[in-house]
């Protein structure tokens, strides 16, 4: 309870470390090899604790427990409602404990505490309930076969899942992988990211409270070339969800194809486009445009990071684009009135500062920002780029910061052609008033999910993922329970037939 916040008045009470090992087979153990490694808090660059730093041999035990789990425990073996119970209850711990929940993800992740406490950990909960009302209703078909046979298809449990997560939504991502593969009946083993490994040790301590068996759901804190390669490649785990890089994505990939050929789902990088159309009121679709982009410090996949603005009210956007850019304030997360705060790391803040250095040189106008925030932490102002042309680095990359390329368009068609002149397809956003314009847009846009005169409208029912080197599979939805099931076909011949 050292990590006081920024301001010399400590906002909050600061939550106790509680939880800095493994979580194998229910128990919180140490890494087999004793080590352990740092875990930073963004808003200082100073140590909040040190976490268990697990390999591939721990990664081996926690997937023993949770093989053991699934071959012959009870948790694919309860009825849908009983498992749905328990995580009803989890979800209900998840609320109690906002707060701790909520500090965590701010002190290691550098996020807005009150948004955490209003809506990141109060999703994280729901997530969990709505799997856990699907639980008890997965089920297969009737099929219509042909000749004398019946026929019906059963839905099991994938088996064994490896969830590898990122750092940007520790919480939100937990339960998109977490609940649906718990309510399929699977066993799992998560690896959270190396930079806030604090959260997903405390859900575990909540699962278990719940009332989860033991050995269903093991966390191994640790590295990616070590842990997460270690999941990647197990020959005993039967699927892997990966959300992360695209890069990372393909060494997941590479390392399921040459080991046991698990299935994989990834859920890879973006570069979003959000299309303006001259029709849109300025004001709301600069603020649209802004939160597109600064949300989380950028540091989200399916951020607005390409802005296209018809020329009729461009030089208007433009202005008020910049205006509320200088408005916006960055600062400790704690503070209410902060928008945004830190970047994660240290790695991310340069690296993103080396993009912004990138953009001036390749000559791209810089209309604000593009300088730390802070004098301490990893603070980034809201950063605005102007004149970007498609084929520079800052409209090709994802940069993961709140980096903005703004980009000036004639006709609808020559917006459509930008927006999918990339690798990636994860989400775009569409500002119009004309019906005809939004849905040949949304049709047109090869992504995973399009927003219409809003941007980040997630819920829980709503599936996304990527196109493209954006990845495969969806997360959230009832397309993420099947992501965790298998389907099995049963026939049977109705009379006594020559089959
Ligand atoms: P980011 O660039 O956003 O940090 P990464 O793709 O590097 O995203 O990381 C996402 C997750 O993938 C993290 O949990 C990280 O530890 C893990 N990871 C990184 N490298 C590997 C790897 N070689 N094999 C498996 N997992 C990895």
């Amino acid at each position: 309870a050292d990590h006081r916040n920024g301001s010399s008045e400590p906002l909050i009470k600061l939550p106790t470390i509680k939880f800095t090992k493994l979580f194998i087979n229910g128990q919180f153990v140490d890494s087999i090899s004793g080590k352990t490694f740092e875990t930073i808090d963004p808003r200082t660059g100073e140590l909040i604790a040190r976490v268990a730093e697990g390999d591939k041999e721990d990664v081996d035990l926690a997937v023993k427990a949770a093989r053991h789990a699934f071959d012959h425990g009870p948790w694919p073996r309860l009825s849908g409602s009983e498992r749905g119970r328990i995580m009803m209850k989890f979800a209900d711990l998840i609320d109690e404990h906002i707060e701790d929940l909520a500090a965590l993800d701010t002190i290691n992740a550098g996020k807005l505490f009150n948004w955490g406490k209003a809506v990141d950990i109060p999703q994280t909960a729901h997530n969990f309930r709505y799997y856990a009302g699907a639980a008890d209703k997965i089920h297969g078909e009737v099929l219509k076969m042909s000749r004398e046979l019946q026929g019906y298809t059963l839905r099991e449990p994938f088996g064994v899942v490896g969830h590898i997560i990122p750092w940007n939504f520790p919480s939100a991502m937990f339960s998109m992988k977490v609940a649906p593969a718990l309510a399929a009946g699977c066993t799992m083993v998560l690896k959270p990211a190396e930079q806030t490994p604090l959260s997903a040790l405390y859900y575990a301590h909540l699962a278990k409270l719940a009332g989860l068996p033991d050995g269903v759901l093991n966390v191994v804190t640790g590295f990616g070339p070590t842990a997460g390669a270690a999941v990647a490649s197990h020959m005993d785990i039967d699927k892997v969800s990966f959300t992360g890089s695209t890069e990372v994505g393909r060494v997941v990939m590479q390392a399921a194809a040459t080991s046991n050929l698990k299935a994989v789902s990834l859920e890879l990088g973006g570069k979003s486009p959000l299309i303006i159309f001259d029709d849109a009121d300025v004001d709301k679709a600069a603020e649209l445009a802004l939160m597109g982009i600064l949300f989380n410090k950028g540091e989200i996949c399916v951020a607005s990071s390409r802005v296209y603005v018809q020329e009729g009210i461009y030089d208007e956007i433009v202005k008020k684009l910049v205006e509320k850019a200088k408005a916006w304030k960055v600062g400790d997360p704690f503070d209410p009135t902060v928008r945004h705060g830190p970047q994660v790391d240290k790695k991310q803040f340069e690296k993103i500062l080396s993009y912004i250095e990138h953009g001036k040189r390749e000559g791209a106008t810089l209309l604000t920002g593009g300088k730390p925030a802070c004098e301490k932490g990893y603070y980034i102002e809201p950063t605005i780029f102007t004149d970007v042309k498609e084929d520079m680095l800052i409209s090709k990359d994802e940069i993961f910061g709140p980096v903005m390329s703004l980009m000036k368009f004639k006709t609808m068609e020559e917006a459509i052609k930008c927006a999918n002149n990339t690798r990636y397809g994860l989400a775009a956003g569409i500002v119009t008033k004309n019906l005809d314009v939004a849905n040949t847009v949304s049709r047109s846009i090869r992504a995973g999910v399009i927003w219409i005169n809003c941007y980040f409208a997630f819920d829980k029912d709503c599936p996304y993922g990527g196109y493209k080197m954006s990845g495969f599979g969806r997360d959230m939805g009832m397309e993420a329970l099947h992501k965790y099931l298998q389907v099995k076909s049963v026939v049977t011949p109705i009379y006594n037939s020559p089959w």
